[in-house]
């Protein structure tokens, strides 16, 4: 179990975090979840005991970290994957780290074969893609067999069979019964490792809800085609909704926060002819998009990207 309570970091003038209060119970994957900036690697650096927090508390099993007895035998954490000596083998790496802590060497070449790493056990880690990083680091914080775990953006850098790998790897932790935290920037990621979310922007608490619950929160739109398009957004602008067009060969009306059904009503009681009239649920990003609106540390309009880059980089 973790809990943190009224924590607040403050660099300067930055609040990086602001007087966050969530608890991660074990058993289930717990997301942690804020767009780049918002806080998540610092509040896990004060609950493992890397940063002290300028007030508040983190505890782990009801303790702050530095008062845990063997803290690696409770909590395992991959906070930083290129944190490893560049000339040390990934089983050297381990073996350094179990040995100071009291941990069998056997219990290195289990978790190296654990995260898939047997066959390169023997090479350089400064060599390791970040993928491969990313595993070694995951093995690191599993040395200790401990019950509660952090993984911070555990999946950046790899492939997608490894994003997979990741996924289902971080799940049946869980399900053996361990507190599991895992940041990411991107909910859709999210949505399919987590079961519950704990959503910040710029350090305080967004949502703190089951997967479920952020997901069906995403609005839902109308769109609608008429060869009356004018007079169908005058008409259901009437009814109190907000609508807008969106040009093009085709202009469509898109009604936001509504169903389909009251806007056929509308289009019928005012004899409009609809030629389409269909409903869609924002997706989760758009969700996420609009739950951390604001909460963005550097937003960036179309005029922020730089020129010549491709829109699909955006
Ligand atoms: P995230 O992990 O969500 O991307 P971080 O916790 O890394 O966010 O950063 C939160 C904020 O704190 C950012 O504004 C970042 O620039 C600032 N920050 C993080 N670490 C430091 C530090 N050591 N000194 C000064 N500012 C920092």
């Amino acid at each position: 179990m973790i809990t943190v309570q009224g924590l607040t970091k403050v660099y300067g003038p930055t609040r990086a975090v602001d007087n966050l209060t969530f608890t991660v119970r074990p058993g289930i994957v717990t997301g942690f979840l804020g767009p780049n900036g918002a806080g998540k690697s610092t509040t896990m650096r004060m609950i493992l005991g890397l940063d002290n927090p300028t007030s508040g508390v983190a505890t782990v099993n009801g303790v702050p970290y530095v008062q845990l007895q063997d803290p690696l035998r409770q909590v395992g954490g991959l906070l930083d994957a290129k944190w490893v000596h560049p000339n040390r083998s990934a089983r050297s790496h381990l073996r350094w780290m179990a040995a100071s802590n009291g941990i069998p060497a056997r219990r290195v070449d289990e978790v190296l074969a654990m995260v898939g790493l047997s066959s390169v056990a023997g090479k350089r880690a400064g060599q390791f893609s970040l993928g491969m990083s990313q595993r070694l680091g995951i093995a690191g914080a599993l040395l200790g067999d401990p019950g509660v775990l952090l993984f911070d953006e555990p999946v950046n850098g790899l492939d997608p069979e490894g994003i997979v790998w990741a996924r289902n790897f971080i799940r049946a932790l869980a399900a053996q019964g361990r507190t599991v935290l895992v940041s990411s920037h991107l909910l859709s990621e999210m949505a399919l490792t987590a079961d519950h979310l704990v959503v910040i922007g710029q350090g305080r608490l967004i949502a703190d809800a089951t997967v479920d619950q952020i997901t069906s929160s995403a609005r839902r739109s109308v769109r609608a085609r008429s060869p009356q398009l004018q007079a169908l957004s005058d008409a259901v602008q009437r009814a109190g909704f907000q609508t807008r067009i969106e040009p093009g060969p085709e202009p469509v009306l898109v009604v936001d926060d509504a169903e389909s059904a009251p806007i056929g009503e509308i289009a019928a009681k005012n004899s409009i002819t609809l030629h389409e009239l269909s409903s869609k649920q924002a997706s989760l990003e758009e969700a996420f998009m609009a739950m951390t609106a604001g909460s963005v540390e550097y937003q960036g309009g179309a005029a922020a990207v730089p020129a010549g880059m491709p829109g699909g980089m955006r």
